[in-house]
């Protein structure tokens, strides 16, 4: 499948042709349309498969193509286990961003609390970040998630084994819009804890498993 035949965002058809991609990987020829057709998803590819396209490329759409629940909320959340992974997955965002007016930041451990705090006052769609520094700002009431619409877990089986549950469940429960679409990405779907956590945030999950023999 070609990433033109999605019916994204011709900006967004614009920076994939700037990376130089045409085909897309089969999690992202999976994942796409059924993101895009407002499904949840639990999906699970190998590293280097292009998770990260599968989900920022359905997140951008959305906030190109449709109107905000709540003028101040963040729209998107993206939380991955670490700062290094949160940096990287920042990177390519602002890759999708250029050209558009979406605002978007990145909030993990190791930086200045209060600059962070600044950063979220500036009403940012789309956030990426690490759970614990997210769930620190949004007990401060810092950010908040009633109005969001898009909750992302990058690799959501090592955030369980970091032991970020609580701060996920915090999320979760903040992130309480009845509208809110939740893309959980995983390597392991077998996985008890990773079950019973999907089987609490997501909907009628569309499961989505690329490269392995059940
Ligand atoms: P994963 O999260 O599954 O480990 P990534 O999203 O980090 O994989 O992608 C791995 C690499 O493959 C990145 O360098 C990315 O830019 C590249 N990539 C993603 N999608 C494609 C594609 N359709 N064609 C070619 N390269 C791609
Ligand atoms: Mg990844």
């Amino acid at each position: 499948m070609q990433f033109s035949e999605f019916g994204l965002d011709p900006r967004l058809n614009k920076t994939i042709q700037h990376l130089g991609f045409s085909e897309a990987t089969e999690i992202q020829a999976r994942a796409i349309p059924a993101a895009m057709a407002g499904k949840d998803l639990l999906a699970s590819s190998k590293t280097g498969s292009g998770k990260t396209l599968a989900y920022l490329l359905p997140a951008m759409q959305r906030m190109l193509k449709t109107r905000a629940l709540s003028k101040r909320d963040a729209r998107c959340l993206i939380l991955t286990p670490t700062r290094e992974l949160a940096k990287q997955v920042f990177a390519q965002l602002r890759l999708l961003i250029a050209n558009t007016q979406t605002r978007a930041c990145l909030i993990t451990g190791g930086e200045n609390f209060n600059d962070q705090s600044k950063l979220l006052r500036k009403e940012p769609q789309i956030i990426v970040a690490t759970p614990g520094r997210l769930a620190d700002h949004l007990s401060k009431r810092h950010l908040f998630l009633d109005g969001l619409e898009l909750l992302i877990l990058d690799e959501a089986d090592r955030m369980l084994d970091l032991g970020f549950a609580e701060q996920l469940n915090s999320v979760d429960q903040a992130a309480s819009h009845r509208k809110r679409q939740t893309l959980m990405f995983s390597a392991t779907l077998d996985d008890a804890a990773i079950n019973s956590f999907a089987l609490k945030l997501l909907n009628e999950p569309e499961r989505i498993a690329v490269g392995f023999s059940f």
